[in-house]
């Protein structure tokens, strides 16, 4: 069903692009990674080298399979090289206004036939397929991070996206070793849902005095098995990331259960973002993280 797709192009080379082009070239597919900025290229690449060097280590690829899978990995900086794409991949940065102009601009440069993803996390697939030229072809193909190690993909229909389409993307995802689960277009689909309204009561819950930074962790995982505790979860997501869908779950759904608590918008505007500053719930500066509340 998803036999014609031989090369797939991935846009963007942040942690979730770089993530997407090392499955698809480790399941046997031509890539081509694109970013604006050559130096997130460059980044994007040293990431699939080490992560698939960390897989060989681990026993759980050969060297043969990594080496050959990085051979199969193209990079380019505009959009001429898609041409030859039976799908692409949109994973840049989660703004409407960017990857509304990356649609428009790539369509042009694609075969009749290929089909578009868009790996966000939380805005309208139905929104984004209409400003392609082909909103039958367009779905939402959301990966978790890390990509390598997470098994699921959501797949998100459009009002527009057709069956044949759909049913395409499942069976790629099943061919990338990953397991599909069918969402609606509503905000923040389906994981972002359940688990966004859970960490941003956490950030409740210390706001409120309720516990510490490390008592509400220590009680989400020894007292509901998490493997991580809700905060250094928060953390690692990016607390800015956390605001932004706990704000499209609010505008979208119209509930006042998903107000984003004002601690969580606090630190996002102090710079605190989690591990990827240095400091959110916790300050990441030391050895070990130390909890800050
Ligand atoms: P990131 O900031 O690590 O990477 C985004 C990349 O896009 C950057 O390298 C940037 O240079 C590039 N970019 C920006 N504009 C571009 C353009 N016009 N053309 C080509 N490249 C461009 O972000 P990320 O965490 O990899 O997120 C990417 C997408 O995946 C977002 O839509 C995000 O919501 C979604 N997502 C993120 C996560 C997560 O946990 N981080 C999980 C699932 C989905």
């Amino acid at each position: 069903m998803s036999e014609f797709i031989k090369k797939i192009g991935v846009i963007g080379a942040g942690q979730m692009g770089n993530g997407i082009a090392h499955v698809c070239a480790l399941s046997g597919f031509d890539v081509h990674l694109v970013d604006v900025a050559p130096e997130n290229l460059e980044k994007g690449m040293a990431a699939i080298d080490r992560n698939m060097d960390r897989q060989v280590k681990r026993e759980e690829i050969t060297q043969s399979d990594a080496d050959s899978a990085k051979a199969r990995i193209s990079t380019g900086s505009d959009y001429a090289g898609f041409g030859s794409c039976q799908l692409v991949v949109e994973a840049a940065t989660e703004n409407e206004a960017v990857k509304k102009q990356i649609l428009v601009d790539l369509c042009p440069h694609l075969s009749e036939e290929a089909l578009i993803a868009s790996n966000t996390s939380s805005i309208s697939i139905t929104r984004l397929g209409s400003y392609t030229d082909r909103p039958g072809k367009f779905v939402g193909m959301h990966f978790m991070n890390p990509v390598p190690r997470m098994e699921l993909v959501e797949l998100i229909r459009g009002i527009a996206t057709d069956e044949d389409t759909f049913a395409t993307f499942r069976d790629l995802t099943l061919r990338l070793g990953k397991t599909p689960v069918s969402a609606e277009d509503f905000p923040a689909f389906i994981v972002n849902r359940i688990l966004l309204p859970m960490v941003n009561e956490a950030i409740y819950t210390l706001y409120e005095g309720v516990g510490s930074v490390d008592s509400i962790d220590t009680a989400m995982k020894l007292g509901t098995h998490h493997p991580m505790g809700p905060l250094e979860l928060a953390d690692f997501i990016g607390l800015d990331i956390c605001l932004a869908v706990m704000q499209v779950l609010h505008e979208g759904l119209a509930d006042t259960k998903y107000r984003p608590c004002p601690l969580l918008t606090k630190y996002v505007e102090a710079g605190w973002l989690g591990r990827k500053s240095g400091r959110g719930f916790y300050d990441y500066t030391g050895d070990e993280p130390v909890p800050t509340r």
